[in-house]
């Protein structure tokens, strides 16, 4: 098909579909053999497709039951799709719950597990460590009399007794 006759190609197939040809195409025609063979073409190719569509339609008819497989498809989605959502939502919901509520146990157990022995731990240390800011003011002669213990003769009591002396 020349440039020329581009024009003339959805007229071509209009004109082997229906069988009617246009005034102008039909003078075309008579002075172009190229799209004359192509009407022809094409009007071979509709009456090949005629005589196979019939087939291709019978092959690829569904099976007897098939109506009543979509129908009972149907059905069942639409009674699925009414009884299920909120059924499996709530299934999700409760499962998202608990895995929350057990991933938490979990990561607080953890946590608690990691942290008490540490607490404990620094609490042990500092006990140890612990000395009142009073303690310092509680040191006192009589403290060594207490860590040792008296000898004979000797009294806790280190007190220097008054002479009539020193009166
Ligand atoms: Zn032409």
């Amino acid at each position: 098909m020349k440039n020329a006759c581009e024009i003339w190609k959805d007229q071509l197939l209009e004109a082997a579909l229906t069988g009617s040809l246009t005034a102008g195409l039909e003078e075309h025609l008579r002075t172009c053999t190229i799209c004359s063979e192509e009407l022809g073409n094409i009007r071979a190719r509709k009456a090949r497709l005629d005589t196979l569509l019939p087939f291709v339609a019978q092959r690829s008819e569904p099976s007897a039951n098939f109506r009543a497989q979509v129908l009972a498809a149907a059905r069942a989605a639409r009674e699925g799709k009414r009884a299920r959502p909120w059924r499996v939502w709530r299934l999700a919901g409760a499962t998202a719950v608990v895995v929350v509520v057990l991933m938490m146990g979990l990561t607080l157990q953890r946590r608690t597990a990691r942290m008490i022995p540490e607490n404990e731990l620094a609490a042990a240390q500092k006990l140890t460590e612990w000395r009142a800011p009073s303690d310092g003011l509680l040191v006192t002669p009589g403290q060594e009399i207490l860590r040792t213990m008296p000898r004979l003769g000797e009294s806790y009591l280190d007190v220097p007794v008054k002479t009539d002396e020193e009166e």
